[in-house]
């Protein structure tokens, strides 16, 4: 059992030379491009000699509906790699960079936990390989691109009142959330309403993770829609002529980082897209490069799997074709007590019951991944505070479902606490057995889409929306977007849009508020409820013990 803090631990790791880790998978010491000793990207020229080679197994971790810490789905995620090395598989994970919102913020870092991490946990949870600075400043780029063709005459007719185009920057600051630009004078432009998103919710990092390659990247960056003109007609990103400019700005931030887990293995650490307002996961470039370089590769969805999972399998899944041998459920005893309607103080607390009444929503998730036709396995990721009696239900509701649920310590062990689960989830992939398939096919209708979630994994009885949001819809179809999946913003709390239902909801109806088409990143945003796309400090904000000790060292994160 650990006390030690992540920190500490992470700090405390015995850590290879990165060319060591890029040898485990073959990866030419030449082909790594290093940021410092235990960081590197991985070239483009040799991503790109990959084509034509097989494909690992996909492995997707995901969750039930969360506590506010989180269930620990990256922490299984590195901990379930770790496994599959350990009994002598060649395994690598992918994860996403962490956001420096949620690190000062309330969530905390974004490199598992306890002894299942990925190092060096302070860089990555800070600035690491400054890819979200690539991505911020490749979307202000954009940003002041527009204004400074409106300041000199504005020649396609913009509708200054119809900017779609907003700010990003990657710390949580509600007060940019809505602004007033260009004001103290003609020389400064055309005083206009704006306003901010985070980093991880800007379209530009949606696209990073679903590009391709260079030249698909600079293809989406042109497809994106800027604003409208008077007649109601997209300007695009390219008629601004800035899809080249943030091409290149963005060259290097598309190379994936390879960095490695406590027990030296594989970590694949590339893109950083919410899973609440985008779609979840790490970038497809390095996804596809872990396929050609292992055997397994295990990669994490965020939230709970009515979010991330949803969105990697309808979204990335389709789009990049890929295809998830297993599906790994995470549980704890906690969420559970929580889904079962036991305050966030008292879940430390023995209660069985609760657990039993908190795994309708655990089955309500089994049920929705079978949809998608991909065999499922629960991990318990083991807290101190559970007992025999709470696990007990878990592993019987799961069994009465056709299920396992196999019992980890990774947290406190390290791979030695998911022998058993890599063992299982390497024979479930093995088997061969999934017949992975989207929940609907493009062809159908863009609200048609929404339904299918809402009701198919949500539980929804219908979805209701405003005359407006059906007709920009249509309007989209008619543009020829209706092919386009759709990617819901929805609180991580519940199936539903209320965060306050627990469990598996279900005959409520999902209010659609508002629609955004994100013609570059490829998919249409259906806001559910209100969701931040520039989130706030807490009242007492994490970046408050956030520090350097006496040596330099930095502390705090977690
Ligand atoms: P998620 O990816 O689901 O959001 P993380 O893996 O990031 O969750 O874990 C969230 C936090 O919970 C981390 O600080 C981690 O150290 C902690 N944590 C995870 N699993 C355990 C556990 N079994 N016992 C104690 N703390 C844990
Ligand atoms: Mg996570």
């Amino acid at each position: 059992m650990s006390h030690k803090s992540d920190i500490e631990i992470a700090r405390a790791a015995k850590k290879r030379p990165i060319q060591e880790i890029g040898e485990k998978l073959a990866i030419p010491p030449g082909d790594l491009i290093p940021y410092g000793h235990d960081k590197a990207k991985v070239s483009r020229d040799f991503i790109r000699s990959l084509d034509g080679r097989p494909d690992g197994k996909l492995i997707l971790v995901t969750a039930i509906n969360p506590t506010p810490a989180g269930e620990g789905k990256t922490t299984t995620t590195v901990g379930l790699g770790d496994g599959l090395n350990a009994i002598g598989k060649k395994a690598a994970i992918c994860i996403r960079e962490a956001s420096l919102g949620p690190c000062f913020g309330m969530k905390g870092g974004a490199a598992g936990g306890g002894y299942a991490q990925v190092v060096p946990m302070e860089e990555m949870n800070l600035h690491f390989t400054g890819d979200f600075h690539a991505i911020t400043a490749a979307h202000n780029l954009l940003s002041a691109m527009i204004d400074n063709h409106i300041h000199w005459g504005n020649e396609l007719g913009i509708d200054t009142r119809r900017i779609t185009w907003r700010r990003a920057l990657d710390v949580n600051d509600r007060a940019l959330r809505s602004v007033v630009t260009s004001l103290g004078g003609p020389g400064n432009g055309f005083p206009a309403e704006a306003g901010f998103d985070i980093t991880a919710a800007s379209e530009i990092m949606a696209i990073l993770c679903l590009a391709e390659d260079l030249a698909d990247l600079e293809m989406r960056l042109g497809n994106i829609i800027v604003a409208y003109r008077r007649d109601r007609s997209p300007v695009f990103c390219r008629d601004i002529k800035a899809d080249r400019p943030m091409t290149a700005l963005l060259r290097d931030a598309l190379q994936p980082n390879l960095v490695q887990t406590l027990e030296n293995n594989p970590a694949f650490v590339h893109g950083g897209p919410f899973a609440n307002i985008a779609h979840g996961c790490n970038s497809v470039i390095a996804t596809k490069t872990a396929l050609k370089l292992a055997d397994y590769v295990v990669t994490e969805a965020g939230f709970g799997a009515d979010l991330g999972a949803e969105k990697f399998l309808n979204i990335k899944c389709r789009k990049a074709g890929l295809s998830p041998s297993a599906i790994v459920v995470v549980a704890t005893c906690r969420a559970l007590k929580l889904n079962g309607g036991v305050t966030l103080a008292d879940l430390s607390k023995e209660n069985p019951n609760a657990v039993v009444e908190g795994c309708s929503n655990l089955g309500r998730h089994i049920d929705n991944m079978r949809k998608f036709g991909v065999p499922v396995i629960v991990a318990i990721n083991h807290f101190h505070a559970d007992t025999e009696s709470e696990i007990d239900a878990i592993r019987a509701y799961v069994a009465g479902k056709g299920a396992e649920a196999i019992v980890c310590t990774h947290w406190a062990n390290g791979s030695k606490g998911t022998l058993e689960l890599a063992e299982k989830v390497a024979a479930i992939a093995d088997a061969d057995e999934a017949e992975f398939a989207p929940l609907y096919r493009d062809e159908i209708g863009l609200m048609d889409k929404i339904e299918a979630i809402a009701t198919g994994i949500y539980g929804a009885s219908t979805v209701s929306a405003d005359p407006s949001v059906h007709a920009r819809l249509k309007r989209w179809e008619a543009d020829g977007y209706g092919h386009l999946p759709v990617c819901m913003a929805k609180t991580q709390n519940s199936f539903s849009a209320d965060p306050g239902l627990r469990g598996a909801p279900s005959g409520f109806v999902l209010p659609v508020r508002d629609v955004r088409l994100s013609a570059g990143a490829g998919f249409v945003v259906a806001l559910c409820g209100e969701i931040m796309t520039m989130p706030g400090l807490p009242r007492v904000p994490a970046a408050e013990s956030i520090g350097l000790d006496a040596d330099g060292n930095i502390e705090g994160l977690s």
